[in-house]
């Protein structure tokens, strides 16, 4: 078990706890069921079930279905999915704010009591403008002094679905000079005459985040309500409702910053956006940032559960390198995966002193990372193929694959020399013959001369063709949100290369393995088997490449 780094928000909860100010800690996640869970939600995942169990503590998965129009069950049960995915259990306490929709009502009828919240007749552009700016104070709407009784009735009257929707809200009645905009006056409840997934029709007033999220914090006795840092300025509302309200628990909200990732985007509109386009293939698209789509790209969730650890906790806003997350997926597959061999680009290798009509079973290394792996059988014959990029007519001076003349190693089988080079009436090379050196199996020779070279192969006899669809970033652009701010369109930013599909040779053994095995092909990068395959067509994601070919 790693040491965890110390963070300003475990200093804080160590102190609760010291201070007996807490026995217990209770966190939560609070998704809102509109589009499938990213890698930014990882990092807030993460945060609350890992601080939870870390200080004994637990974490409530709350969503947070306060907006009826774009809200679903299908994003609850990928929700659901992903979190359990990412190693986390909420046990039994799963709760939606949809089920306190009757305890808000009540607090705000509470407020209305208090003299602190009215009916308002403004348009959403009316409060826009009387709510002021920075440098200038707002203006008080003409409805802010009607009586309690009046806004109770007119409050009642909303519920019932008496008005129209944007015909009025309900304000708490706070400060419209304060200099923190979210004190003029805040929309607590509007009207969305929208069915919601959970409460059908029967409710067409909706609470807003401010007042919804604060409450369901205090309701479930959440002690430490971490969020993102564009909360901040409003969580002098947050402590006014609950303060005002008189709750009997006093969730404390602390922010962190948000994780933004390089070579991607994080907002749910924007990838709702590539989906609805068609952009990608959908939610789970192995090139989207989404849990979903990592999941079937190959990464796993000790890999995301690294990242976000080493990303760590901080009070300002960066961009973390998507090579940090490449990098903890290749550190934990490497221990994790097979290996095999599989050929993207063949080129046809014959053997011409290997008899004809013998073939034989070499011993090969299942994972050198892990040796309860153990070894298996890869089988071999006269013909073979090998990668053409293996292979140069005219090599380079430190080029130490194969070349006319030139000896290399074949992976667990024989040093191979090449003789003769084949070539179409095009003068491309489609065939290299070779000769074996029958002394050498195993990969190494008794007289112990140096190959420098170690290259992979297939039988061509044995191989059996899979696709292969070769991932990379979605975006060429290191921050497509920027670059769209500056006004480029998004599709101008896409990379054109991020997929490619490749037909592939592999050894029989490939064949074993399930839709979600991971695996590495020797010397190219670590793959994936796709949902996609059938009985006939096996299909693999490319996860990852062995080294970081993005480097500078
Ligand atoms: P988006 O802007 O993509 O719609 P959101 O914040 O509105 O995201 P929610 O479903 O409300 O999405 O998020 C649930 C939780 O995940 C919130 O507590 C939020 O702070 C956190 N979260 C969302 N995005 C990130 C991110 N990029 N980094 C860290 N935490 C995040
Ligand atoms: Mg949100
Ligand atoms: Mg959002």
């Amino acid at each position: 078990e790693k040491i965890k780094k110390s963070n300003f928000i475990r200093q804080i909860i160590e102190q609760d706890l010291a201070s007996g100010k807490h026995q217990k800690i209770i966190t939560r996640f609070p998704p809102e069921p509109n589009g499938y869970l990213h890698i930014g939600h990882a990092k807030s995942i993460c945060l609350n079930f890992g601080l939870a169990q870390e200080y004994n503590g637990r974490c409530h998965l709350r969503f947070d279905d306060t907006n009826p129009e774009k809200e679903s069950p299908e994003y609850v049960e990928s929700i659901k999915e992903d979190v359990r995915w990412l190693g986390f259990d909420w046990n039994e306490h799963l709760y939606f704010a949809s089920d306190y929709f009757e305890k808000f009502y009540q607090y705000a009828v509470s407020l209305i009591k208090m003299g602190k919240a009215y009916v308002c007749h403004l348009s959403p552009e009316e409060i826009r403008e009387y709510r002021g700016t920075l440098t200038e104070p707002g203006k008080e709407s003409p409805y802010r002094n009607r009586s309690v009784e009046e806004n109770l009735t007119l409050f009642e009257k909303m519920r019932k679905g008496e008005f129209k929707e944007g015909e009025c809200v309900l304000r708490a009645k706070i400060d419209m000079s304060s200099p923190n905009l979210n004190m003029r006056d805040p929309v607590i409840y509007r009207i969305k005459k929208v069915p919601h997934h959970r409460t059908g029709e029967k409710w067409c007033i909706y609470p807003t985040y401010d007042f919804a999220h604060c409450l369901s914090d205090a309701i479930e006795g959440i002690t430490h309500s971490l969020c993102t840092l564009e909360f901040e300025d409003h969580r002098p509302l947050y402590d006014w409702f609950l303060e005002v309200l008189n709750t009997p628990a006093r969730p404390r909200q602390i922010e962190f910053a948000r994780l933004n990732l390089s070579y991607t985007i994080m907002s749910k509109r924007k990838l709702n956006l590539l989906v609805q386009e068609n952009i990608v293939d959908g939610w789970d698209d192995p090139r989207m940032p989404t849990i979903s789509g990592m999941r079937r790209r190959g990464f796993t969730p000790d890999s995301i559960r690294d990242f976000c650890e080493r990303i760590g906790i901080a009070k300002s806003d960066s961009v973390v390198d998507y090579a940090l997350l490449e990098h903890c997926v290749r550190e934990d597959l490497n221990k994790k995966a097979l290996r095999f061999m599989g050929v993207l680009d063949p080129l046809k290798v014959v053997i011409t002193n290997y008899p004809e009509d013998k073939e034989e079973e070499l011993e090969a290394i299942n994972n050198p990372e892990d040796e309860s792996a153990g070894t298996r059988k890869v089988p071999f014959s006269r013909v073979i193929y090998i990668e053409r990029s293996d292979f140069r007519e005219n090599p380079p001076r430190k080029f130490f694959r194969l070349a006319p003349g030139k000896e290399v190693r074949l992976r667990y089988a024989y040093y191979i020399t090449c003789q003769e080079v084949i070539k179409d009436e095009n003068g491309e090379v489609v065939e290299l013959h070779c000769t074996y050196d029958p002394a050498t199996k195993g990969g190494f020779s008794p007289d112990g001369r140096k190959v420098k070279g170690t290259i992979h192969w297939v039988s061509a006899r044995h191989a059996r063709q899979i696709i292969v669809r070769l991932y990379d970033r979605l975006f060429r652009v290191e921050n497509p949100g920027l670059e769209e701010k500056k006004g480029k369109s998004f599709k101008e930013l896409l990379n054109p290369e991020s997929l490619k599909v490749v037909k592939a040779l592999v050894e029989p053994a490939l064949f074993e393995l399930k839709v979600g095995d991971h695996f590495q092909f020797e010397r190219i990068g670590y793959f994936c088997v796709d949902k996609d395959s059938t009985p006939t067509q096996m299909i693999v994601n490319r996860t990852v490449t062995l080294r970081d070919s993005w480097a500078k």
